[in-house]
């Protein structure tokens, strides 16, 4: 899984550049902390040199992503002294088109779209000696993200969408450069399985008293005992519950009249 180091540049006693009621070092963090949430969504690892406004030293932030054998190493910054807009660096002693370029440019592609399209200058793809470029062994980027002292690069850095924006536009550029995979989508709890479609089952047939005509049981009764006529009215009389069906009560009545006769 793809490492990677997340440099909130300075910290604690060292607020880094000020301006426009701004501080770099609370920028950074606050940056930070958005691109590490963004990453989660990528199968990646990620670490931070300071999650807090401490002070930590440069040899300390390359020795954390050094000892954590970091695959990555990108450092947010905010700059200072004249101009606008967004620039970003990698070592000096690095080639255009080496591995390192090529993840910055993909970075730099998506980060400096969002400054250009909000008006601010892209000061372009830089390289430097500075510390934390140099004394990382693994491919690594430092971002300016503007400069605090230049009204309108702070106004916009004062803005929660716009900064939610160059968030979204860091971890997309990683995810570009690094080749990081979306990590899958944790599925909702699966809906209990349903039954299997069973086809109408039949209704079992109600289990009432098998019934006949009083007349036809009467006349097959006759048959077998072998007994006088009965008249409709005799036959009416017999049927016990009136609805002209019999029913074992109905019988065991008629049996009894006819053989009582
Ligand atoms: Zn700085």
């Amino acid at each position: 899984m793809t490492k990677i180091m997340i440099d909130p540049g300075h910290g604690g006693r060292d607020p880094g550049a000020c301006g426009n009621g701004l501080r770099e070092k609370d920028l950074n963090l606050k940056l930070a902390l958005m691109v590490r949430e963004r990453l989660k969504k990528y199968k990646c690892d990620t670490a931070m040199t300071r999650s807090s406004d401490v002070f930590l030293s440069l040899p300390d932030r390359t020795k954390k992503a050094n000892t954590w054998k970091a695959n990555y190493f990108i450092s947010l910054h905010v700059n200072a002294g004249g101009g606008a807009g967004y620039e970003d660096y990698i070592y000096s002693g690095l080639p255009d088109t080496g591995h390192t370029a090529k993840i910055r440019s993909a970075v730099h592609s998506k980060v400096a779209k969002v400054w250009t399209d909000a008006g601010r200058p892209s000061r372009g793809k830089k390289k430097k000696n500075l510390h934390v470029l140099r004394e990382t062994s693994m491919p690594a980027m430092l971002m300016e993200n503007s400069l605090i002292d230049n009204a309108e690069d702070t106004r916009l850095l004062k803005d929660a969408n716009f900064f939610n924006r160059l968030a979204e536009a860091i971890t997309a550029g990683l995810a570009a450069g690094l080749g990081l995979q979306l990590r899958e989508v944790i599925p909702s709890p699966a809906p209990p399985p349903k039954p299997p479609t069973k086809p109408p089952q039949p209704k079992p047939p109600t289990a009432k008293p098998s019934k006949y005509n009083v007349a036809d049981a009467i006349r097959a009764m006759q048959a077998v005992v072998g007994k006088v006529q009965l008249s409709a009215e005799e036959a009416k009389h017999l049927d016990a519950n009136g609805d002209g069906k019999i029913t074992v009560q109905d019988a065991i009545l008629i049996l009894q009249k006819i053989v009582g006769k």
